[in-house]
């Protein structure tokens, strides 16, 4: 079966598709490898006027009653809603992703941020801060025009995440998303428009690395969030210092998933499915290190493998699929290099593989140690290594080894136990007895190497705006001279 997913045009300029007039940009459908729509990239001066569109329109914007801009974003949400079917079966076809996923978790969950941001809007105050006969005050500004860089694997989800804040505090946006996944972003702006946001506040360029650096350069451009790998995020920090900008970056990791003896199997193997399986594996977040005490490990190794061999591969847009392929050859390249490099290391294959074309089956190793470059490094695909361990301390110095810091998980029944070691666990973003839940109502993101800012939660309006102090004269001034 051919799909055809071509957008009106490449890109979306002050309230308008605007055709591409760089390079051109095929998409393809992970599954099938057949072009789904054909795109250009923006060129420097169409950055340029996209960012021009942006800080043109910001103004007025910021001017708004912020309950005015919430409703927009509110009604944004409900078109979503509305629409879901249809935009996820878009999602799908541009990630890959099995539809039973995207039905639930990408612009689902898109619609809660805008909801949730809208929502938000009003409720932002300053401060009083009396003085005696003088007080001052503060204003929680915007910043101007953000820019919004995005990853692959959730392509739609991202492009909310950062444009709800972002339109709710006031600021207007110029988003990229990957040159992987490029079509849910222009819906979304062209959904604004529709809800009543005004030409100009969401513009959307499409294009690889150097569109995302021509972007971060802009002179306009007052704040950068990125979603993205590692070395990408210190490239784009970097040049974002230059301009002294703001930035938010949500980067890569290997998190760890601790599973203590007194856990209950059957919910940390299910954790551990959702934190490593879950979109072909390709998720930042992921509960990449296992790490199973002693006296659990065996069983759990052994109830893992027999609930992954009832996963259901396949066409992801048939609805009882559950496990889809891998973004693109490149990416599953290098999965696959990485579970040879396991293998060669001495690593013991529980189950899964090189596995063929675009799918890789759900792999997991034993008998990993903390050196392996399995264990190391984040190879974003379906590979979970488990490790074991004798006791809690040694649980948390392995588990804080890292330079990453994204997310944690710990599985146990003793109570004072999971507060304790996720105290002591050097991540973002924690789970007890759950694993990669992520609600808009909670502030995600990493520490190390994962990152800084947050996303979500009534963190990310700190993230999207700035603090004007203004101290008011209540009298005579006194001068010395
Ligand atoms: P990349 O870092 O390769 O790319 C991220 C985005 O940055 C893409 O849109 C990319 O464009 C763009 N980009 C690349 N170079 C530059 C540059 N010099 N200046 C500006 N923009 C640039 O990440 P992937 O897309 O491969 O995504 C996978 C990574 O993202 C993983 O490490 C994963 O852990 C991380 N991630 C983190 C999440 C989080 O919230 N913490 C969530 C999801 C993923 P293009 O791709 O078009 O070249």
């Amino acid at each position: 079966m051919t799909h055809n997913a071509q957008p009106a045009a490449s890109l979306f300029i002050d309230g308008t598709f605007v055709e591409g007039e760089g390079a051109a940009l095929p998409v393809l459908y992970p599954y099938t490898g057949q072009e789904i729509a054909s795109l250009r990239e923006a060129t420097a001066n169409q950055v340029a006027l996209a960012c021009q569109a942006a800080a043109r329109a910001q103004p007025a914007w910021a001017a708004m009653a912020p309950a005015d801009r919430g409703r927009i974003l509110s009604r944004a949400a409900a078109i979503i809603r509305d629409r879901n079917e249809e935009l996820s079966r878009l999602e799908t076809l541009d990630t890959g992703k099995p539809i039973q996923e995207t039905l639930v978790a990408d612009w689902a969950s898109g619609a809660a941020a805008l909801e949730y941001f809208g929502g938000l809007a009003a409720t932002v105050t300053g401060q009083m801060i009396p003085l005696g006969r003088d007080w001052a005050y503060t204003r929680r500004e915007a910043l101007g025009v953000c820019a919004g860089i995005g990853a692959w694997n959730y392509p739609s989800q991202i492009a909310c995440w950062k444009a709800a804040p972002a339109l709710a505090m006031g600021n207007a946006m110029v988003f990229k998303p990957s040159e992987e996944t490029p079509l849910g972003a222009l819906k979304l702006a062209e959904i604004l428009i529709e809800a009543g946001a005004p030409a100009g506040i969401f513009n959307v360029v499409q294009g690889r690395g150097e569109v995302g650096a021509a972007l971060v350069t802009d002179p306009r451009v007052a704040k950068v969030s990125l979603t993205g790998s590692v070395p990408t995020g210190r490239r784009v920090y970097a040049a974002a210092a230059e301009g002294m900008r703001h930035v938010t970056m949500e980067l890569g990791g290997k998190s760890p998933l601790i599973v203590f003896d007194d856990a209950s199997l059957e919910d940390a193997v299910g954790a551990a499915i959702l934190a490593n399986f879950y979109s072909s594996g390709q998720i930042c977040s992921n509960g990449t290190r296992v790490f199973l005490q002693q006296g659990i490990a065996a069983r759990f190794l052994d109830r893992l493998a027999e609930r992954l061999a009832t996963i259901r591969t396949g066409d992801p847009l048939d609805p009882d699929t559950q496990f889809g392929p891998i973004i693109n050859g490149t990416q599953a390249g290098k999965i696959r290099a990485a579970i040879a490099a396991g293998q060669d290391a001495g690593a013991r294959l529980v189950c899964g593989g090189a596995g063929e074309g675009a799918f890789i089956p759900p792999t997991v190793f034993a008998d990993a140690t903390d050196e392996m470059a399995i264990t190391r490094d984040e190879i974003f695909g379906p590979v979970m290594t488990t490790l074991t361990f004798a006791d809690e301390a040694e649980a948390v110095a392995r588990a804080n080894a890292t330079g990453f810091g994204l997310a944690a998980g710990v599985f146990t029944r003793d109570l004072t136990r999971a507060h304790r070691v996720v105290a002591a666990l050097e991540a973002g973003t924690c789970w007890i007895n759950a694993y990669n839940l992520t609600p808009v109502e909670m502030p995600f993101g990493g520490v190390k190497m994962s990152g800084l800012g947050r996303e979500n939660g009534t963190a990310a309006i700190e993230h999207y705006s700035q603090l004007k102090t203004v101290y008011v004269g209540m009298g005579a001034v006194e001068a010395p001279y």
